[in-house]
C-alpha cells in the first residue's frame, strides 16, 4: 500500500491540533498547583508550534519573512519552550533564559538563511534538530523525577517515551531529507512509508502530548486528593475517615479486636498557655509516639482535634490493656519542654462489648470519659452501669470529636485499670 499525502493539508491538519491542545492545556492550568507553571509553558510551547505551522501553510499569501523565517523561529522555539515545561514538571530550576537565548539564536541563523526556497532543507535540518536537542534534554530530567518518585509514574514513563521517540523521529526526518530531499516542496504530494513521520511528528504529537501531559497532573491531582482525605497533615496518621474505613474492613475478618480511645489530658491549658504551635508540636510527638510504639498491625486514626483512635485488630484484651498501659506511661515520660507533663486519658473496648465498629466506638468512648472524669491519666477498660440515654456517635461527621456520654458523670462504676 502506497500512503500519499499533500504536505500543505498535513500542516493545516498540524496547526489546527496544536491550537486546539493549546487552549486545552491553558484551560486547564489551575487544576493542580504545582504543575499549573508547566501547563502554561506547555500551552504556549503548543500555541508556537500551531502559529508556526499555520504561517507555513499560509506560504505564499503572507509575507515571506513572516512564513520562512519567522515560521522557523517561533516552530523551534516552541521545542525550548517545551522543555522549560518539563523542567517545571519535574520541579527542576527554571531556566528561563534558555529560551529566550534559543530563540534569539534561531531568529538570527533563519535570517541568515534567507527564504532562499534552494535552503528549505537547510531550515528543516536546522529546526529538525533543535526539536530532537531539546526533546532528547528533556529525558534525562524526566527519568531523574521518576527515580525521585512521582505520584503518577505511569504518565510520566509515556512523557519520557515521548521525549525519546519524538527526538528519534527528528534525526530520522533529518536523515530521509539528507538522502532523499523528498520534503523540500510545500507544493508536493509526499508518499512512502517512512515520509509517514511526518503525520506523526506534526499532527499527532501535540495531541499525544497534551494527552500524555493532562494525564499526568489527573494522576497527580487524584493522588494529593486521596492523600489529603485519608493522612491528617499534622500528624501524620490517619483521617477520621480513613480510619473508620480500614477499620471496617479489619473488623471484617476474624481476629479479637481491641480498640483505644485515647484524649490528650487538659490540652486546651497547653495551648493557652503555651500557644498553639506548642499544642500542634505536642500533637505531632505524641502521634509519633503512637505509631512507634504499636504494633505494625495496629490501625491509628486522628479522631478528632487532640482525640485519637487505636485498633488491634487481633489482641486479647489482657495485651490491649498492657498496650494502653504502656502508651500511657510512654506519653508522661516525653519531654515536650512545657511546664508539666502530657498526660493521656484511654477508654478500652473489646471484642466482648460488640462485633461492629460503632459498638467498641461507643464503649471506648464511655470508658474514655470515666477516665477522665476519675482523675485522667489512665486506662480504664470496663465501665459500670450504663446510662439509659447514652446515644451512638455519629461516625462520619468531619471535625467531630465524639462527646462524652451521660454515663461520664456516672461515677459509681469501680472497675477500672488504675
Ligand atoms: P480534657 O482533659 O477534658 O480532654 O480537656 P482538654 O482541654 O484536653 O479538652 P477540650 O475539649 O476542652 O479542649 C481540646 C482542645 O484541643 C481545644 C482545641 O483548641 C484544641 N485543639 C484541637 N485541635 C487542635 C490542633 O490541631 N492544634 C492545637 N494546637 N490545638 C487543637
Ligand atoms: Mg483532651
Ligand atoms: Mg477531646
Amino acid at each position: 500500500m502506497t500512503l500519499v499525502f499533500d504536505v500543505r493539508t498535513l500542516f493545516y491538519v498540524g496547526s489546527l491540533t496544536a491550537l486546539a491542545c493549546a487552549l486545552m492545556l491553558w484551560q486547564s492550568r489551575g487544576l493542580h498547583a504545582p504543575s499549573a507553571a508547566a501547563l502554561r509553558w506547555a500551552a504556549a510551547s503548543q500555541l508556537m508550534f500551531g502559529a508556526a505551522m499555520a504561517w507555513i501553510s499560509l506560504r505564499g499569501a503572507i509575507p515571506d519573512l513572516l512564513s520562512y523565517q519567522l515560521a522557523n523561529t517561533v516552530g523551534g522555539a516552541a521545542a525550548a519552550v517545551a522543555y522549560e515545561s518539563v523542567r517545571r514538571l519535574v520541579g527542576a530550576r527554571p531556566l528561563p533564559w534558555l529560551t529566550a537565548v534559543a530563540t534569539a539564536g534561531l531568529l538570527a541563523v533563519n535570517l541568515a538563511l534567507g527564504d532562499d526556497p534552494a535552503r528549505l532543507a537547510a531550515r528543516l535540518h536546522l529546526n529538525a534538530a533543535v526539536h530532537a536537542v531539546f526533546a532528547a534534554a528533556a529525558v534525562p530530567l524526566l527519568l531523574g523525577r521518576l527515580r525521585q518518585g512521582d505520584d503518577a509514574p505511569r504518565p510520566l514513563r509515556w512523557a519520557t517515551g515521548f521525549m525519546v521517540a519524538f527526538a528519534i523521529a527528528h534525526l530520522f526526518r533529518m536523515a530521509v531529507t539528507a538522502k532523499s530531499g523528498a520534503l523540500v516542496s510545500m507544493t508536493g504530494m509526499v508518499e512512502g512509508p517512512l515520509q509517514m513521520l511526518m503525520p506523526a511528528v506534526f499532527a499527532l504529537a501535540p495531541m499525544a502530548y497534551a494527552m500524555i501531559l493532562l494525564g499526568l497532573v489527573n494522576g497527580r491531582l487524584s493522588a494529593e486528593l486521596w492523600r489529603l482525605a485519608t493522612i491528617d497533615t499534622l500528624t501524620g496518621l490517619r483521617t477520621r475517615r480513613s480510619f473508620i474505613d480500614e477499620a471496617r474492613r479489619a473488623l471484617s475478618d476474624e481476629g479479637r479486636p481491641v480498640l483505644l480511645m485515647l484524649d490528650l489530658d487538659r490540652f486546651k491549658q497547653i495551648n493557652d498557655r503555651h500557644g498553639h504551635a506548642s499544642g500542634d508540636r505536642v500533637l505531632a510527638r505524641f502521634a509519633r509516639l503512637l505509631r512507634e510504639v504499636s504494633p505494625q498491625a495496629a490501625l491509628v486514626g486522628r479522631y478528632g482535634g487532640e482525640e485519637f483512635c487505636l485498633l488491634l485488630p487481633d489482641a486479647s484484651p489482657d495485651d490491649g490493656q498492657a498496650h494502653a498501659q504502656r502508651l500511657c506511661d510512654a506519653v508522661r515520660r516525653i519531654d515536650h519542654g512545657l511546664s508539666a507533663p502530657v498526660t493521656v486519658s484511654i477508654g478500652l473496648a473489646s471484642g466482648s462489648d460488640g462485633g461492629t465498629l460503632e459498638e467498641l466506638l461507643l464503649a471506648a468512648d464511655r470508658r474514655l470519659y470515666r477516665a477522665k472524669a476519675t482523675g485522667r491519666d489512665r486506662v480504664v477498660a470496663t465501665d459500670g452501669p450504663l446510662s439509659p440515654d447514652t446515644v451512638p456517635l455519629p461516625l462520619l461527621e468531619p471535625g467531630t470529636a465524639p462527646t462524652g456520654s451521660p454515663a461520664v458523670q456516672d461515677h459509681s462504676a469501680s472497675v477500672q485499670t488504675q
